[in-house]
């Protein structure tokens, strides 16, 4: 999972951790990911060969609507297209390394980058909702020590195409009459870091016309919280809903478990979130993860009830969910039951998550982390995993 931090700061550079990170795969690939393609660069491609616009709608509506992987079958179009369409394109350019499924429907890929990078993704199962949880960067700069992503730094940004595929590698572990519903930008990376890719993906998402044509209510945006990233997003005029990762209620502490925070700091922050609401009036969320005997504490709720009373937010407790090697616990029943009970008499509105895939590495970064670092457990875990390929 991911979770974030801060807020602005003169110190802090406008664009915080993009500058040391590259955009592009270094492997040389031999084929062109048709998924990097936007609608306006396939007819330009297939005018260039001499095809009728109209073309573009139905190539992409078979990759993103009609889940096709193969450009062969793609029925409707001439033979000579389809033959140059797979010379030319590729439509899956990562492997999924592995896959793992929980008994309550979730379902986790390890997948594995043309470069060799590692990146994770979630599908989760929640009665008729089916989301998934999506990366954007392989590792990340932000560091917050209750999460394995961060452990080893950035690597880099994923492209527009690298975080699609996640999409569709997803969408095609459901049944052919389920749909996906929601998408968060929670995985592994810091999305405001790669703003631009990021909401590049996410016109694919909500395209009801050739995409997945999921509603952009139901898309989120998750950060630690970046300020000027804040307000470019909010410049940006993208419908999309934004959460922001507090975890903590003070700066001390905040600075502790998101050790970014120590350049942008609390006050900054709120101020950034209170912003974005004015300029798009859509209700943010700030995420909290509940960690036994850190953030968990009477005080800490009381705390957040002054910080978050005034605004229109809901606010997201999620128990943590332990990562193997890290030594934060899930808080006892009793101290959740005490922090909900404090922020619900505060009058905060609050929604206290389940935490879903336990019997699997579920939260971000873990299954990454184990394939890497200690690959005899990855082989123990492969008695309820499945590689697909
Ligand atoms: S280290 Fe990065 S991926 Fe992990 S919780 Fe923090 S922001 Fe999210």
């Amino acid at each position: 999972m991911s979770s974030e931090n801060p807020t602005t700061n003169e110190s802090l550079p406008a664009e915080p951790i993009a500058e040391p990170i590259k955009e592009q795969p270094a492997a040389i690939q031999l084929k062109t990911s048709i998924l990097e393609e936007t609608e306006e660069s396939m007819v330009d491609w297939l005018g260039e060969r001499g095809f009728p616009k109209y073309r573009a709608k139905q190539v992409l509506s078979w990759i993103y609507q009609r889940r096709v992987d193969n450009f062969q079958d793609m029925s409707d179009l001439p033979k000579s297209l389809r033959n140059e369409l797979e010379a030319e394109f590729a439509i899956f350019t990562s492997k999924t390394q592995e896959a793992q499924h929980s008994e309550d429907g979730t379902e986790k890929l390890l997948i594995e980058l043309a470069d060799g990078g590692r990146i994770e993704c979630v599908l989760l199962r929640d009665g008729p909702r089916r989301s998934i949880c999506v990366s954007s960067q392989v590792g990340c700069a932000m560091g917050c020590v209750f999460c394995a992503s961060g452990l080893d730094g950035v690597d880099r940004n994923l492209t527009r195409g690298e975080i699609v595929e996640q999409m569709l590698r997803l969408q095609r572990l459901l049944d052919p009459e389920e749909r996906l519903s929601h998408i968060v930008m929670m995985g592994m990376g810091e999305p405001l870091a790669n703003l631009p890719r990021v909401l590049e993906a996410l016109e694919i998402a909500k395209d009801g016309e050739i995409g997945l044509g999921i509603s952009p209510r139901r898309i989120t945006i998750s950060t630690v919280g970046l300020p000027p990233a804040i307000d470019r997003l909010a410049e940006s005029n993208s419908p999309y809903q934004l959460a922001i990762s507090l975890h903590a209620p003070y700066d001390e502490l905040r600075t502790r478990l998101v050790p970014v925070n120590n350049k942008i700091g609390i006050v900054p922050l709120m101020e950034a979130a209170d912003r974005y609401f004015n300029a798009t009036g859509r209700r943010l969320t700030f995420e909290y993860v509940l960690l036994k005997d850190l953030n968990d504490s009477p005080a800490c709720a009381e705390q957040l009830v002054k910080l978050l009373r005034r605004k229109t937010a809901m606010l997201n407790v999620i128990p943590y969910n332990p990562v193997p090697g890290l030594p934060y616990e899930t808080p006892a029943p009793e101290s959740i039951h005490e922090f909900r009970k404090i922020l619900m008499e505060g009058g905060i509105n609050v929604m206290f998550r389940q935490r879903k895939g336990n019997d699997i590495q579920a939260a971000c970064g873990q299954l990454r982390r184990l394939r890497e670092k200690e690959p005899h457990l990855v082989s123990f875990q492969k008695q309820r995993s499945s590689p697909l390929e």
